[in-house]
């Protein structure tokens, strides 16, 4: 049995707690690994050795910080097959998409390896007469990573590249369900020449995200994950005095308005609904489609839906398994719900044959007991339905019929959750006045995932974020650093003088 350990001052670091969670292959449902749950002794240790990283790296020069970074960027590109394999063996995620999510990772990485300029203030002269004034940003220490379990490389990595850049040290806790990963990382920041203890993993669960909510030598929280636990991690985060960034759920409706091309949207749908089994909090899972062109879309996505092969993925499937034999079941009981509730199930995902179910021969694996739900279609969804009303985070694409462009838009302004949305239309100026009036943080126009390059900023509105700083991007860069205004005078100081009012310029 593989045991997962923390990660601590450049090495594993197995803990004191004989507390463990077991880590499994999704495609096989066999037990592959045993994780340590931190006690909280266990997450103070990391939290010290990133607290006592922080002084010598804070201090150490642009040039050699980003010399480590451009290393790192190389070993991830040289060797992204290896951590594609570790994420689809414990996520259970084809081979492509895992790679797909290092590669958005590697983004930001790319982009933190421009923190010189990122990271230069403003400087006034003469703003009185013989008084400068410039302006710097700061690290704020050591800071801390919280990630869900859909995407184990790719979330983090929004996160800890520009931490470390900007010269705080870092302390990831990873999801139970797949933490491989962020072991893999950590070795390649150590081949890469980053000091011991600016890159550390904590495992855990609550206990583990408790410790660093509360510890006071943790200066900032950076959580993605499920909406209650982002509200909860906000809420304790800020009432200990530290800057939090709380990405939570989400509801990603895409309109289909009547002049669309729709073959272009239905392969939209097809990506957007199904890609990494619906486990993207950048998923579609609702299509509104408005007029009287539904009929035709859920044809052509049905089309396109039935042929597509759910399985193992490292052997070629389109789709994976679900993460969890629990999950899996959640999801189906969705679908129960929608069909109990007068939806239409157009396909049916509940009966898939896994890898046609008897591929399990020749390789010793076993599909019979993946965690298996095909591609779902649902068409004459409502509103008031589970189906609709609750983030479902399946392979499963509910369709919502309505008239006009004004009721899709309401649904989607009073839907609780504002990540991502799309429209598709060939009007320009319907466009113009959707991204205008929707209520969401990233708007696709005829684009299904509007995950924003690393330049810019991701983020949601309403229940999708808690805080007001977006990832990555220049607000990732305010995130991790914290400004000071410098006011300057070199004068003889006989030139000063007693004057008690308030400094005026001159
Ligand atoms: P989750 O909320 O269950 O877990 C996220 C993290 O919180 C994990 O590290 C977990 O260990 C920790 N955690 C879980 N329960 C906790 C508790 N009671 N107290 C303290 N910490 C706790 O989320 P998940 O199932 O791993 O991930 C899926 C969710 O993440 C979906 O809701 C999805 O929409 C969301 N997500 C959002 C974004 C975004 O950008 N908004 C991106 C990816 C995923």
């Amino acid at each position: 049995m593989n045991t997962i350990t923390h990660w601590v001052d450049g090495k594993p670091f197995a803990g004191t707690s004989d507390k463990t969670s077991p880590v499994t292959n999704p495609a096989t449902g066999q037990v592959t690994g045993e994780l340590a749950l931190a006690t909280v002794e266990d997450a103070r240790v990391v939290i010290d050795s990133a607290t006592a990283a922080f002084p010598a790296w804070r201090d150490t020069s642009l040039s050699k910080r980003t010399a480590i970074l451009f290393n790192f960027r190389e070993l991830l590109n040289a060797k992204k097959g290896e951590l594609a394999e570790i994420i689809t063996a414990e996520h259970g995620k084809v081979l492509s998409d895992a790679l797909g999510e290092i590669s958005r990772g590697q983004e930001v990485v790319e982009f933190a390896c421009g923190i010189p300029h990122l990271l230069k203030g403003g400087f006034t002269e003469n703003a009185s007469t013989g008084v400068d004034v410039f302006s710097l940003r700061q690290p704020l220490g050591p800071v801390g990573i919280i990630s869900p379990f859909n995407f184990p490389a790719m979330v983090p990595m929004w996160f800890f590249p520009i931490a470390i850049a900007a010269g705080n040290t870092v302390v990831l806790k990873p999801s139970e369900k797949d933490p491989t990963a962020s072991i893999w990382i950590a070795e390649l920041w150590k081949e890469a020449g980053l000091p011991d203890g600016v890159f550390n993993v904590l495992q855990g669960d609550k206990t583990a995200v408790d410790e660093l909510l509360e510890n006071r030598n943790i200066k900032s929280i950076s959580f993605v994950g499920s909406t209650p636990i982002a509200q909860y991690v906000y809420a304790t985060g800020t009432s200990h005095g530290k800057r939090v960034q709380a990405l939570g759920g989400a509801k990603n409706h895409a309109i289909v308005l009547p002049d669309a091309d729709l073959d272009l949207a239905a392969d939209a749908m097809v990506n957007a609904g199904f890609g990494s089994a619906g486990e993207r909090c950048m998923a579609i899972s609702a299509l509104v489609a408005v007029g009287d062109i539904a009929d035709e879309l859920v044809a052509k996505i049905a089309e396109r839906t039935t042929p597509l092969k759910t399985g193992d993925g490292t052997r070629g499937a389109d789709m994976g398994p679900l993460v969890t034999k629990a999950h899996r079941d959640k999801v189906a009981s969705y679908v129960d719900a929608g069909e109990e509730s007068g939806a239409t199930i157009v396909v049916d995902g509940r009966t898939v044959k896994a890898d046609g179910d008897g591929a399990s021969e020749a390789t010793g694996i076993r599909p019979a007991e993946g965690f298996w739900l095909g591609p779902t279609l649902i068409d004459h969804v409502t509103p008031e339905m589970s189906i609709y009303t609750d983030e479902i985070f399946g392979p499963v694409l509910s369709v919502v019929r309505v008239d006009t462009y004004d009721e899709a838009l309401q649904l989607i302004n009073d839907n609780p959750y504002g990540n991502g949305t799309a429209i598709f239309t060939n009007d320009g100026g319907a466009a113009r006045r959707f991204q205008n009036e929707v209520e969401v943080g990233m708007i696709g126009i005829n684009v299904p995932i509007p995950v924003p390059m690393a330049y810019y900023s991701f983020g949601g509105w309403k229940n999708s974020l808690f805080g007001d700083t977006h990832a990555h991007g220049t607000e990732g860069v305010h995130f991790f650093t914290r400004a000071k205004a410098v006011t300057s005078r070199w004068l003889d100081p006989s030139h000063g003088g007693i004057n008690l009012g308030f400094p005026e310029n001159d």
